[in-house]
């Protein structure tokens, strides 16, 4: 007789909760986002490759609509640097509700000093999103806490465990067919087809105008371009030892290569200056030959439409990283996160921000963060899978990431990216290399973000700071044959030793050691 009411009991209770599901289903739509009943807004100030957050696009919209809190720019759209707009903020005294920047160690810095507020009750109390997905997630949770063991950002997470690769060498098929090349498999036959790409017109108009090799990050351009023969222009860990790439051998030996080629005409002579256009002007223009850029949004120039009416055979294709000493090497992975967000101490409603967080971390903020609004940017096909829109896919002279980016898809907040979402607007063939890369280790590990004290932290940074800003200089004095390499490297190391290159070093292994114990 127990058991018998026993499952009474149970029928009861299952039934109970049928009713409750199907009253969380039905009364779902709007209500269950609401954060607070008045219209609420905060200020953020937040840019990323250039552009400064803009209220108007639609995932903020709806957003609004869900919970009633908006986001307000706390900055001009003039504004660029997003450092620049940082440090401006810092010394004004005036700080917006929530910064977004990609520089965690920064925000963890200001959380320890008490400019952004720890995130841990907050969460506990009032994201239970955050909170799930920090549980399931322990790796995720230790990138987001500082060396004190708080929280102060909420990342803007990768999809990290499904994809790592990021960047691939990407080079003009069409113009190696058309010279008769083969896909060159050493450094040594990628400096002859540059070379080729350089002399023998491949987009045939008679003109030597082909860049052989051009670039969008020019910050980066020198590190990917030593980085293609293994040689690396920051810190990094091997063995377990911390090592400072510009004062290695390898550094040494692979400098002149890439000076001998910009001398050569080989690489793009603005490469530092041309900037984030400088991808679509060579591709457009049928100038470019090569670069190390993104597998999806590099690969969908081949989708593109105006592009290809315009250039007969256009095919942008990846190539595995070419051999330098039995080794290939692509000098680029993705981190765990692209930095994040935080609330600061001079955030009018704390509890409501941690809430419009948390919102993202949501089913519907996770979908509205990769796929934009259902029914205008993406649809679900009859099995749930999710594609874009032709508003999104066909070609109007715009990619699809670009058109992406004009909703405020995939701009940093704290969120998880959905490998899915990048699989959707590039193509197979990208996605198949990005895999490829992936399996034959060609990726080239980045140094986890390593976690500092606050003493630590303002050394670091200050070295860093010093160090970055002297090897770009130095870097560009070679590459562009202001400065001769040979004569002026051994004083390039003795000002990077009296910037502290030691400490840094140290306390670099120091962080790195307390990371692994973790
Ligand atoms: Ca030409």
């Amino acid at each position: 007789m127990r058991n018998k009411g026993d499952t009474v009991t149970k029928f009861f209770l299952i039934l109970a909760s049928i009713v409750v599901i199907q009253k969380n289903i039905l009364g779902k739509e709007k209500e269950n986002y609401k954060i607070i009943e008045e219209p609420f807004e905060m200020s953020i100030l937040a840019i990323q490759n250039g552009r400064v957050f803009d209220e108007k696009w639609s995932i903020f919209q709806e957003a609004f609509k869900d919970t009633n809190v908006k986001l307000k720019s706390s900055i001009s759209k003039n504004l660029t640097d997003e450092m620049q707009a940082f440090n401006l903020s810092i010394s004004s005294g005036k700080l917006p509700d929530i910064i977004s920047l990609a520089f965690p160690n920064k925000l963890e810095s200001l959380g320890m000093e008490g400019g952004v507020i720890p995130l841990d009750d907050l969460i506990k109390e009032h994201a239970p999103n955050i909170k799930k997905f920090f549980e399931k997630y322990p790796r995720y949770k230790r990138d987001a806490t500082a060396y004190d063991g708080k929280i102060y950002f909420i990342p803007a997470y990768y999809d990290w465990y499904k994809m790592r690769a990021s960047q691939g060498l990407f080079i003009r098929k069409d113009w190696l067919d058309k010279l008769g090349l083969k896909v060159p498999n050493t450094m040594d036959e990628f400096y002859m087809v540059m070379k080729a790409f350089k002399e023998k017109d491949p987009n045939g108009n008679g003109i030597v105008d082909e860049i052989p090799y051009f670039e969008r990050t020019s910050e980066y351009a020198d590190k990917e371009l030593i980085g293609l023969f293994g040689a690396r222009r920051g810190f990094y860990v091997e063995n377990g030892i911390v090592k400072y790439g510009p004062t290695q051998e390898i550094f040494k030996e692979v400098m002149p290569q890439i000076i001998k080629w910009y001398k050569e005409g080989l690489i793009d002579p603005e490469i530092f200056s041309r900037g984030f256009s400088a991808r679509d002007y060579m591709l457009r223009n049928n100038l470019g030959g090569m670069t190390f850029d993104w597998f999806a949004s590099t690969s969908s120039y081949n989708l593109d439409k105006e592009l290809n009416e315009k250039i007969k055979g256009f095919n942008f294709s990846v190539i595995p990283p070419p051999e330098y000493k039995g080794k290939r090497y692509a000098p680029d992975s993705r981190a765990t996160n692209l930095g994040g967000w935080s609330i600061t101490s001079s955030a009018k409603n704390p509890i409501v921000a941690i809430k419009y967080m948390d919102y993202w971390f949501s089913e519907k903020g996770y979908e509205l963060f990769n796929w934009g609004i259902k029914g205008d940017t993406f649809e679900k096909d009859k099995n749930g899978k999710k594609y874009f829109t032709d508003k999104i896919m066909k070609g109007d002279g715009t990619t699809p990431v670009k058109k992406l980016s004009d909703h405020g898809v995939q701009f940093r907040i704290g969120s998880i990216q959905d490998y899915e979402y990048e699989k959707a607007w590039g193509n197979s063939e990208a996605n198949k290399w990005a895999e490829i890369y992936m399996e034959n280790n060609y990726i080239v590990e980045s140094m986890p973000t390593l976690k500092y004290t606050v003493q630590e932290n303002k050394r670091i940074q200050k070295i860093n700071s010093q160090l970055d800003m002297n090897i770009e200089e130095m870097s560009q004095k070679w590459i562009l044959g202001s400065e001769n390499f040979e004569k002026t490297y051994d004083l390039f190391l003795k000002k990077i030793n009296d910037i502290g290159l030691k400490e840094a070093l140290e306390i670099n292994q120091k962080a790195y050691d307390r990371f692994m114990r973790k």
